[in-house]
């Protein structure tokens, strides 16, 4: 067995530095290492939509997060590990997270129903209904080969009621355990798999932190905090995320889901999260919202069509470095894939940058004056 391996088993994640609660520290994972603050594109069908892996890569991309519940529909988790698993398949060699599923009970027309059990889902493909256990979603998580995996959590939506939120974080405990302790997980585990698990609790500090210290007992390789950016406003998450972060273990990496917007993801690092995941820089991009520097500019605004200057001067992308704004104007108005692809490859190249230049400020000691500066410049 090599060292790196004995060390990615018992020792998985470090903290490099920390200031503040801002922390910057290192996941190694067995498709290689995810230096943190980190931020992951979503490639939910084993695709980030119009990039190609290689362009992740290029914009330097370390992570991206599928999802193994609609994986597991089409084109099947069995068929992915004929494939050789999920990096082959999609042929995408650094890490990937699987989360499992329990967000789309936000989704209209795919939630059907909860039980004790598990989740009843209907497929978008065939409209078939599948009671989905944590058992089930740690073994298909197994089969897709990610590096690490979510437990099968219960996400109640924002507007949900105290009550409403404390039943479903201690039903999200219960599935977390059975998650962890299913023989899939202990397998998958024994084989390199991280398993995470995912903090519930709403908009409620008091429900977020007594749920995060009981999952916080447990062994697991990192921990997710869900159920947050999904329409609450600012004032509303930052406490909860606070709550929930004050209960977890130090060293043990923190993930949350859902949050894509520069100065919010500098919110969460400046709070101690290590990990973000959103559709934000992609979704936001084929809307022709570019993020710069100076903030955010609609490229598909008149005032573009002769500006032959890059989208961000200041940006080292594919796209900046060989595109006026004026092309992709043009691209933008006649609605052509290579527009899409241009402005997504860009959106992403500048969260990229943003997390790892807050990451050698961490290490610098100089997070503070570089949120300050960055807060100053970008107006969203
Ligand atoms: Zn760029």
């Amino acid at each position: 067995m090599t060292a790196l391996l004995l060390q990615s088993m018992t020792r998985h994640f470090s903290l490099e530095a920390k200031q503040g609660h801002a922390r910057a520290g290192i996941l190694i994972t067995r498709h290689g290492t995810l230096e943190t603050p980190a931020f992951m594109p979503v490639a939910t069908k084993a695709t980030a939509k119009y990039v190609e892996p290689r362009e992740l890569v290029e914009a330097g991309t370390q992570a991206v997060i599928s999802n193994a519940f609609l994986l597991s529909l089409k084109p099947g988790h069995e068929l992915i590990k004929k494939a050789g698993g999920i990096h082959k398949f999609m042929n995408f060699d650094r890490v990937i997270f699987t989360d499992c599923g329990g967000f789309q009970m936000l989704r209209e027309g795919i939630f059907v129903s909860t039980k004790p059990q598990g989740i009843v889902f209907k497929s978008p493909y065939t409209g078939k209904e599948a009671l989905i256990t944590p058992e089930e979603i740690m073994a298909i998580q197994a089969d897709l080969g990610s590096d690490v995996a979510m437990v099968l959590d219960y996400v109640a939506p924002y507007g949900a009621t105290i009550e409403q939120v404390k039943e479903a974080a201690t039903i999200s405990n219960r599935w977390a355990e059975w998650s962890l302790h299913s023989d899939a997980a202990k397998k998958s585990r024994e084989e390199g798999q991280l398993i995470f698990a995912i903090v519930h609790g709403g908009i409620y500090p008091e429900v977020r932190k007594s749920h995060a210290a009981y999952l916080a007992r447990w062994n697991f390789d990192g921990y997710s905090i869900g159920g947050l950016s999904i329409g609450e406003p600012p004032e509303k998450m930052f406490p909860a995320l606070e709550a929930a972060l004050s209960e977890l273990p130090e060293d043990k990496p923190r993930y949350l889901m859902g949050l894509g917007s520069p100065l919010e993801i500098l919110e969460a690092v400046k709070r101690g999260v290590d990990i973000f995941d959103s559709a934000y820089p992609t979704q936001t991009a084929r809307h022709n919202s570019l993020m710069t520097r100076k903030g955010i500019i609609k490229i598909s605004s008149p005032k573009y069509a002769e500006d032959f200057s890059p989208v961000d001067e200041t940006c080292d992308c594919y796209a900046c470095k060989n595109f006026s704004r004026a092309y992709i104007h043009f691209l933008s108005k006649v609605n052509e894939p290579a527009g899409k692809q241009l402005k997504s490859i860009h959106n992403i190249r500048f969260l990229q940058k943003l997390v790892s230049d807050a990451r050698r400020a961490i290490i610098e000691g100089s997070f503070d004056e570089f949120f300050e500066s960055f807060k100053a410049s970008f107006k969203s």
